[in-house]
């Protein structure tokens, strides 16, 4: 993965692996206990309309509260069996529906009797929290206009085969997806961004509908939206963009092939590929149903977990820690990476002794060992005014190559976290309080300015004296 130069100032370089034939994933066998996450804070238990008890069916479209819109989709057949709040990264605050489920699967068939022909409708109010996350409520958000779909048969972080996998094991199905998503989308300009390695086996994508293929790179972090969007379509996104801001939807190929099968056979696909690494870093691609519990998929590969293992989900480079074996499988969760206690590389507060590292090694020129001054201060505004936080693509390699062990890709997040929180504040506040706060900004100025001369004049008076 790691490939250091000789010469200790160059750039260490990290690559992606590549695969020229798909893998044979291992079968992890239904949960007892699966649990699935609605993107809504928990609520009064008055307002849920689901309760203990209930019967679900698999790919049940299941709804939780009267006064919203948001869904998951059950991906077992039981009965519920819990419903709690829960809270994941920077405390966002979800609401986490248990299902004690049964040996054998019903599956519901509201879906597949909602249509005759595929659409985006019917993709929009049942297949949003497909296995792979497909991103289609940006092509329903009217201040995003999609013009270009840039289907990634590579997954972002670096050990990780999920998407390549998918891409090299459905041909045919992501051929007839690529047309399928042209149709429903009305965008007609799909590029498919694929590994060298695995371009000759996905000819047909390219021959058969007239969709373009484009080599990806394997050097990391060529997978993240900054650099597909340049390396793949030439496009330089700004800082503080993204590539919707560009006009460009990413779309995994395992969410492009749930997607394509979901129609095909009138059923919600609820089974999840993902990468799991073990403590010694081999890799097994697994099928595991939404829901599962990460304990149960260690269980069935052998891997014995003790106090101080760390599980990490999203990849060695960018993911994050979970405490809990319980965790579930997310259809966002690409890998599953757990570090034996003896390897964690835990993060210090000793300060930083500027060698320069995480700068040299940075792919956006980020005077990175400044931005982390001001973002461990808190200084949010600063960092991105002045030390260009916004330019962070989050690839993680400062961090990864920190001798201090800084965790500069958190403290980077976070800051980005505060101020988008922020900002949003202000938005639902209203105009009106934007222009109160202005005004009073305005207001305070004048008094700040004056305190501040005052201050100055005393040192002023003071060196005189
Ligand atoms: S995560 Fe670090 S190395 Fe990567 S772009 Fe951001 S500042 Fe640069
Ligand atoms: S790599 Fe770590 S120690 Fe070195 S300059 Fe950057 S923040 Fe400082």
């Amino acid at each position: 993965m790691l490939k250091r130069s000789f010469f200790g100032m160059a750039k260490p370089r990290f690559e992606y692996e590549s695969i020229d034939s798909p893998l044979s994933p291992e079968k992890i066998p239904l949960p007892r206990k699966a649990t699935i996450y609605f993107k809504r804070p928990y609520d009064r238990r008055d307002t849920l309309l689901l309760k203990i008890g209930d019967a679900v069916k698999t790919g049940q479209k299941l709804l939780i509260y009267e006064d919203s819109d948001v869904y998951a989709i059950s991906p077992v057949t039981g009965t519920v069996a819990g419903i709690a709040p829960f809270i994941g990264d920077f405390g966002e605050s979800y609401t986490a529906l248990t299902i004690d489920v049964s040996e054998t699967d019903t599956f519901d068939e509201e879906f597949g009797g909602s249509f005759e022909e595929p659409n985006f409708e019917t993709a929009l109010n049942y297949l949003k929290t497909l296995p792979g996350n497909p991103p289609l409520s940006d092509f329903a958000d009217p201040d995003i206009h999609l013009n270009t779909v840039v289907v990634t048969a590579l997954d972002k972080d670096l050990l990780t085969l999920t998407n390549q996998h998918m891409a090299a094991a459905n041909v045919d199905l992501l051929t007839r997806g690529v047309s399928m998503l042209k149709r429903i989308t009305g965008v007609h300009k799909v590029v498919v961004a694929i590994p060298q390695k695995l371009i000759r086996r996905a000819g047909a994508i390219g021959g058969a509908s007239g969709v373009e293929l484009r080599p990806i790179g394997t050097d990391y972090p060529s997978a993240l939206p900054a650099f597909i969007l340049k390396e793949v379509l030439g496009q330089v996104i700004p800082a503080g963009k993204t590539n919707l801001d560009m006009g460009v939807s990413l779309f995994g190929a395992e969410a492009l092939t749930n997607l394509t099968q979901a129609f095909e056979e009138k059923q919600i696909p609820v089974t999840k590929r993902l990468t799991v690494i073990r403590k010694d870093l081999s890799k097994v691609l697994v099928e595991a149903r939404i829901g599962t519990p990460v304990k149960e998929i260690f269980t069935a590969l052998n891997v014995t977990l003790q106090d101080m293992d760390r599980l990490v989900i999203g990849g060695p480079m960018t993911g994050n820690a979970v405490y809990s074996d319980e965790h579930p499988v997310t259809p966002d969760m690409d890998v599953l990476m757990v570090q034996d206690s003896k390897d964690v590389s835990l993060v210090s507060d000793y300060p930083c002794i500027n060698c320069g590292d995480c700068n040299r090694v940075c792919p956006a020129d980020i005077a990175v060992n400044m931005l982390v001054r001001f973002c461990e201060a808190r200084e949010y505004e600063a960092a991105a005014d002045e030390y260009d936080l916004h330019s962070c693509i989050e690839c993680g390699l400062c961090t990864f190559v920190c001798p201090a062990k800084i965790p500069i890709f958190q403290y980077i997040r976070l800051a980005k976290h505060e101020l988008a929180r922020s900002a949003m504040e202000v938005e639902l506040a209203g105009p009106e309080t934007e222009e109160a706060e202005e005004g009073e900004l305005a207001a305070k100025e004048p008094i700040e300015t004056a305190e501040a001369e005052e201050a100055k004049e005393e040192t002023a008076q003071t060196s005189e004296e």
